[in-house]
């Protein structure tokens, strides 16, 4: 099981308050995306639920416990960003366990493991290759396979295809869904792409200014917006 709940979650940078105020319900397994313009607080709000921002003000409940009473490495989520940082001097498995030696697991468990995700995404034939000799796609699918190896409850993606050309995004979407029902994992994913929010998310959150507009199913949006900001923001795909 893995749910979230948020109730009035803030986020002050000094006097500057970006987030303010969040209520919202994340089930297990869902599939939730967050969307919204550039600046307004994905990022910000993705990294509280991580654990790399501490909440200013009201709550963030990770499996009904209170998010700052939980280290980040004890809350079972992994975070697949954007920029995907692999090693550039270590091979793709030497990447995708690199974590798992950090944590202390067995290089015979490690192996496993990384044998396990590398299937899953369609990496075997990669493994003994570095970073420099992958496509955007195969590099990006890397960035997740280090995430998947971790066994995390929660999956946590930031803009993950935004460096990616229009075709492939297209692809890593399919994959991406696939992956979601293969492990049965609740996904957070972040974007301010209108088609990705609306083809992939069992729920969107639209998020302006810090604050959300609204939330529900992609048809629930596209049929019966909040307001003018939900309807120009869903119905004018970039
Ligand atoms: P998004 O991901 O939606 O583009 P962000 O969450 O990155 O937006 O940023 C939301 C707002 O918070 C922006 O106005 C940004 O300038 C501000 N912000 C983000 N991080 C910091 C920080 N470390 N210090 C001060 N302001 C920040
Ligand atoms: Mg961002």
């Amino acid at each position: 099981m893995a749910n979230l709940k948020l109730r009035d979650a803030r986020k002050s940078y000094g006097a500057l308050e970006v987030i303010k105020g969040i209520d919202l319900d994340v089930d297990d397994r869902e599939f939730v995306v967050f969307v919204g313009p550039s600046g307004c607080g994905k990022s910000t709000l993705l990294r509280m639920i991580a654990g790399l921002e501490k909440i200013t003000g009201g709550d963030l409940m990770i499996d009904g416990k209170r998010s700052n009473d939980i280290d980040p490495s004890q809350r079972g989520l992994a975070m697949v960003f954007q920029s995907y940082a692999l090693y550039p001097h270590m091979t793709v498995a030497d990447n995708m366990g690199f974590a798992l030696r950090i944590a202390g697991v067995s290089t015979d468990e490690r192996d496993q493991k990384v044998k396990e995700a590398a299937k899953i995404l369609e990496l075997t034939h990669l493994l003994d290759r570095r970073p420099k000799d992958l496509s955007g796609g195969q590099r990006q699918r890397v960035a997740i396979g280090r995430a998947i190896v971790r066994n995390p409850k929660i999956f946590l993606f930031d803009e993950p295809l935004s460096n990616l050309d229009a075709a492939l995004r297209v692809n890593m979407r399919l994959e991406l869904m696939r992956l979601h029902d293969e492990l049965a994992a609740t996904m957070i994913y972040v974007t301010h792409d209108q088609i990705e929010a609306m083809t992939m998310a069992d729920k969107i959150v639209v998020l302006n200014g810090g604050r959300i507009e609204q939330v529900g199913s992609p048809l629930a949006l596209y049929n019966t917006p909040a307001n003018i900001f939900v309807a120009g923001f869903i119905g004018s795909p970039k």
